[in-house]
């Protein structure tokens, strides 16, 4: 038996000796993030001082931080679109990183449409890595006992294309899931999965889920956390249960594999484990039949102590539905990374979801930000950048970010609140994406998509006379998946003998097209995931909009100054539209969706 250790650190006392390393690391971090961070900084600089890009600023070698505020220039995206497209193609020179850029990593942010393309270097697989492995010795502060059974937590891998120049382009746990740090990791008892690596390695999202859920089922007494990396993804697994343990129960009871999945390597790496085992799926059958959900995590998984799942951010939305099929179990949002960089941890991983505050660790890039009132105001060039250490409790900020890999002063678009600090390091409360309008999962739709798609769209309505006056929309979660819901209220000359109501089929068309029109997340979701379900146009009848801004009026809002929300999430103004509607119609079939780029 293990001799619990009582070695206490600023976080609390260390489970054992590699905890209490682990520990002592993230103590060593925050108490010096300053100095962490001019170090970052001057590593960063000096090994690629030769690169182009820092060239073109005259740096002239130095590595400070004064010299570097005040001649590199912060930027977005677009901005380093030619950079990044001369890399796409296949320039091996020294333009952003002197070490090789090892591939790409597809952001699920978008730039014309497409995901962006953030270059990566090898040595960034050992930072992530770094990254994760504080994660058990903090959640061992607050759960004991975990390396007494395993984790059920549902990965999956997405397409992967190559660039004109031959990288590879693929999201970053995809990357990270078929890298040897994760493939050849060594047994830890702490991180034991249910799921087969072969089964988290298959690209074919049926076949990896159902095995996954089959093993997590034939597992299921020994399942002590259950999760997905965001909420969307926990709920896709029990919306699959929903819909296939009528599938899974006779595999379980029968002791072999459904013929629907043909994946060889996923096939044989269940075979140890599925054993005719009848008891099992009469329990399944018994609990799912009855058609009621409500704590099926904890009926299935009875051992569960908590979910381990992102819950802030976007993903908040799904709280209340993750409550009601886990019965209340706590959500750890253990992480707060991104395709350009992993920034931090939750320190107190069993907090509240409405209490999650990420540190960021000073060791992973160099890290400024951007005070929100400055950021509104557009014109600003970086000189008013606050550094890490130096940000202020309740302040907001844009996070802007330096990386080993080549990113200098890059905007990542997330907006942040600073709640306290861990020793000198400060502790953030993940406020928003910028401009994002609707997401489900990881699709972010902006305003302006958004327009254009309703533009496209409306173009249909031509023939019939048909105008759409006024449209706002809503990402509905209430089934899973949620699907984007837009509302039309549509101008139609039918007095003057000109109009006709569109027809349903038109209406239909009209949903598809602007599926077509939104960016290739979305429709990767839509088509290879199968995460986001058809889009909703509900029709609402003429004046609805301006009942609408009757309500606001009567709320507060000045007449001057208002404008339709493109976005409703208010439910007494969901209500209201709601009850206007006349007609709903959706996509017909899927968009069109490839994994090659477009551009
Ligand atoms: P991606 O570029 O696709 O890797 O997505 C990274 C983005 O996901 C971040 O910049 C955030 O906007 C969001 N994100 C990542 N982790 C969290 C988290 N723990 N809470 C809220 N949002 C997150």
């Amino acid at each position: 038996m293990a001799v619990e250790t009582t070695t206490y650190t600023s976080l609390g006392p260390a489970a054992d000796e590699r905890d209490e390393e682990k520990l002592r690391f993230i103590d060593e971090m925050t108490a010096n993030a300053d100095a962490v961070q001019k170090k970052v900084l001057a590593e960063i600089l000096s090994r690629n001082a030769e690169t182009e890009y820092l060239q073109r600023y005259n740096l002239g070698g130095a590595t400070d931080r004064a010299t570097f505020k005040a001649k590199i220039p912060m930027v977005t995206y677009e901005d380093l679109q030619p950079e990044i497209q001369r890399i796409a193609n296949g320039d091996r020179s020294p333009i952003l990183s002197a070490y090789p850029i090892s591939e790409f990593l597809t952001s699920s942010g978008t730039s014309a449409g497409e995901r962006k393309l953030m270059p990566t270097i090898k040595e960034e697989l050992d930072r992530r890595q770094l990254l994760y492995s504080l994660l058990t010795p903090v959640m061992n502060l607050y759960v004991r006992g975990l390396d007494k059974g395993k984790a059920l937590y549902f990965y999956f891998v997405k397409s992967e294309t190559r660039t004109p120049g031959g990288l590879l382009a693929r999201p970053v746990l995809t990357s990270y899931y078929k890298s040897e740090h994760f493939k050849s990791r060594p047994y830890d008892p702490y991180n034991v999965i249910t799921s087969p690596t072969p089964a988290i390695l298959c690209a074919d999202s049926f076949q990896s889920m159902y095995v996954q859920m089959l093993c997590g089922l034939l597992h299921r007494l020994q399942v002590l956390r259950v999760g997905a990396v965001f909420a969307s993804g926990l709920l896709r697994a029990i919306r699959f249960l929903q819909l296939h343990w009528g599938e899974l129960a006779r595999d379980i009871a029968a002791g072999s594999l459904s013929p629907k999945i043909t994946d060889p390597s996923v096939r044989d790496s269940v075979a140890d484990v599925l054993k005719p085992n009848t008891e099992l799926a009469e329990f399944i059958r018994a609990e799912c039949s009855t058609g009621e959900w409500a704590g099926i995590v904890t009926r299935m998984w009875p051992n569960t102590k908590y979910l381990d799942v992102i819950v802030t951010g976007a993903m908040a939305q799904y709280i209340p539905t993750l409550e009601y099929y886990s019965g209340g179990l706590p959500m750890a949002c253990t992480m707060y990374a991104s395709s350009e960089c992993y920034f931090g941890l939750n320190l107190r991983p069993m907090c509240k979801p409405s209490e999650v505050s990420y540190t960021i660790m000073p060791n992973m890039a160099y890290f400024e930000f951007l005070p929100l009132d400055l950021a509104a105001g557009g014109a600003c060039q970086g000189e008013e950048l606050v550094d890490l250490a130096r940000v202020e409790v309740g302040k907001e900020y844009e996070l802007v970010i330096t990386t080993y890999a080549g990113l200098y002063r890059y905007r990542v678009g997330d907006i942040l609140r600073v709640t306290s600090f861990h020793n000198a390091a400060p502790q953030f409360r993940f406020v928003r994406r910028k401009n994002v309008l609707l997401s489900i999962e990881s699709d972010k739709t902006d305003e302006a998509e958004l327009q254009k798609a309703v533009e496209r769209a409306s173009e249909l309505l031509e023939p019939w006379n048909a105008t759409v006056v006024e449209y706002t929309s809503h990402a509905s979660t209430k089934s899973i998946p949620g699907h984007y819901v837009v509302y039309w209220e549509l101008l139609v000359k039918e007095s003057t003998g000109e109009g006709r109501m569109p027809s349903g089929e038109v209406m239909g068309r009209c949903c598809l097209a602007m599926e077509e029109a939104l960016n290739s997340v979305y429709r990767q979701s839509r088509v290879a995931d199968g995460s986001i379900g058809a889009l909703e146009i509900r029709v609402v009848r003429g004046g609805t909009f301006e009942e609408l801004m009757d309500y606001a009026i009567s709320r507060g809002a000045s007449i001057n100054q208002y404008k339709v929300p493109r976005c409703v999430n208010f439910p007494p103004i969901l209500d209201l539209l709601d009850s206007r509607v006349v007609s709903t119609h959706f996509s017909p079939t899927l968009p069109t969706w490839s994994p090659h780029r477009a551009t």
